[in-house]
């Protein structure tokens, strides 16, 4: 992902290297260029236009600097900016004052929230956390035993109904399996059991849907989580920031997990999804194994795109 992007965007600003001061016109030479860059790897027109303004603005008032010349300044300009609409610094989870702390999953139905279930929890447990998966996602057929396959890749436990009977080995009985019920008795397992985070899996569908967002607000209001994680796949192109949209007014999230950075489509939406959520970029994953995942570090990604 990002090659292309990077690419051009590594081109434009090579065509000021050399240049011992920038005129106006080839700072607006160079602004357009990286704003074609970031139309065409679908970065969002607002995020765009915001971005390009602070460069410009940025560029034309540098005053010059002992170290740098007017084209690293420049460069160093857009590295601070590809940051900024990045996030910034990196966020952490914030575990709760008293456990279990809940993480809720939420995205539509592929995005990769199953996969993110066992990375998470075996990026938690190589931290000397113990967590509890809970099966939530109950619309897809296979997504239980494929959360019971993670889980045990990661070495974690996982809470599962079985509708009409007992739940997993637990005591808490759950007649009917409904969403909303698991995800609360999940949380009573994990308080029995001490489990020190919960990590509810929920259902999506492949569009937005109100049946969804009203179970994922359910599920919501049922565990209060700590955290709630709008998984987004990358791939998904200019959707990615309706869809994002949409899951923050019908459910809320602190933060969002890019999934499929490791694909070849133009990820310019998942360049924007911060800056049209406001909620910070908190994961990034990389492929379909458990360790192809790593907390978000907009300063690298930033890095990496500028190649
Ligand atoms: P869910 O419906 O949201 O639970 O999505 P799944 O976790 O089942 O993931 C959908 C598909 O995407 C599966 O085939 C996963 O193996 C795959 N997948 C998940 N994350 C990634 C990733 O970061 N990179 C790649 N290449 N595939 C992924």
């Amino acid at each position: 992902m990002f090659e292309s992007l990077s690419d051009r965007l590594t081109g434009a600003l090579k065509d000021l290297r050399g240049k011992g001061r920038l005129s106006d016109a080839d700072i607006d030479t160079t602004c357009r260029e990286i704003r074609l860059a970031l139309l065409d790897a679908d970065v969002a027109l607002p995020v765009v236009r915001s971005f390009i303004g602070k460069i410009k603005e940025r560029a034309k008032g540098a005053e010059v600097s002992g170290a740098l010349n007017p084209a690293q300044q420049v460069v160093k300009i857009v590295n601070e900016e590809l940051i900024a609409i990045l996030g910034g610094e990196t966020r952490r989870v914030q575990f709760a004052k008293n456990p279990p702390t809940v993480i809720m999953l939420a995205g539509l139905q592929g995005s990769g929230k199953t996969t993110l279930a066992g990375k998470l929890a075996k990026w938690l447990k190589d931290q000397g956390h113990t967590p509890l998966l809970v099966a939530c996602d109950l619309q897809r057929p296979g997504a239980v035993s494929q959360l019971q396959i993670v889980g045990e890749r990661a070495g974690a436990a996982v809470f599962a109904p079985h509708p009409g009977t007992s739940v997993g080995d637990s005591e808490i009985e759950i007649r009917v399996a409904d969403p909303i019920n698991v995800a609360r008795a999940g949380i009573e397992e994990a308080n029995a059991k001490q489990y020190d985070v919960v990590i509810v899996d929920t259902a999506g569908r492949l569009g937005i849907d109100m049946e969804l967002m009203q179970q994922a607000a359910g599920i919501r209001d049922a565990v209060e989580p700590d955290e709630t994680l709008f998984v987004l796949d990358a791939m998904i192109g200019q959707d990615a920031v309706s869809t994002a949209e949409s899951f923050r007014d019908g459910v809320g999230f602190t933060g969002v997990v890019l999934t499929k950075l490791d694909g070849d489509a133009r990820g310019g939406a998942a360049l924007s999804v911060r800056e049209v959520t406001g909620m910070p970029i908190m994961f990034a994953s990389t492929g379909e194994k458990l360790e192809e995942f790593d907390v978000f570090h907009p300063d690298r990604m930033a890095s990496r795109i500028l190649g």
